[in-house]
């Protein structure tokens, strides 16, 4: 018999794609995020990035590894001749300096299981920014507030 352990926390299934529009989170200008799993246990975080937007989105390293899926769409860093194309998963090993980049103004969406942080840099690898699972929790929050769904509607996703 399958018995839950009595700290393990409740699963999170949900629909990745939302049907609400207001689900996903404005991260710049034509590019938002989706939360799906939000861990403050070791710091990381699973998300949905979607952009509808050609050009550079951000010159980012990597303390931790980075997993990610494309589900739509085509992307690329400028440091690497690939480009990941729907259904292609690709691999970040920590360490990693590279710059996003989308060739193409059709919408583009990928899954992105991230650690530790986004910390981003400018061109000559000047520390200018950095994300971390809870200034995403912040963003979410504040956008549910003002979309109507409510502080707590992010609570679903933090574990
Ligand atoms: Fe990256």
């Amino acid at each position: 018999m399958l018995t839950t352990h009595p700290l393990s926390p409740p699963e999170i299934v949900t629909t990745a794609v939302p049907d609400d529009e207001r689900i996903w989170v404005p991260q710049a200008k034509d590019v938002w995020f989706r939360p799906l799993m939000l861990n403050t246990l070791n710091g990381g975080w699973c998300n949905l990035l979607r952009v509808r937007k050609a050009g550079v989105l951000s010159r980012h390293r990597h303390p931790g590894p980075v997993h990610g899926y494309v589900i739509k769409g085509s992307w690329r860093y400028l440091e690497h001749d690939w480009v990941a194309r729907a259904g292609d998963y690709v691999f970040e090993p920590p360490g990693e300096t590279h710059t996003l980049t989308v060739e193409s103004a059709d919408e583009m969406i990928t899954f992105f299981n991230i650690s530790g942080c986004m910390y981003y840099v400018d061109a000559e690898g000047n520390h200018t920014g950095f994300e971390d699972v809870f200034t995403k929790i912040d963003m979410c929050r504040k956008h549910y507030i003002e979309v109507g769904l409510g502080a707590g509607f992010v609570d679903q996703f933090i574990r």
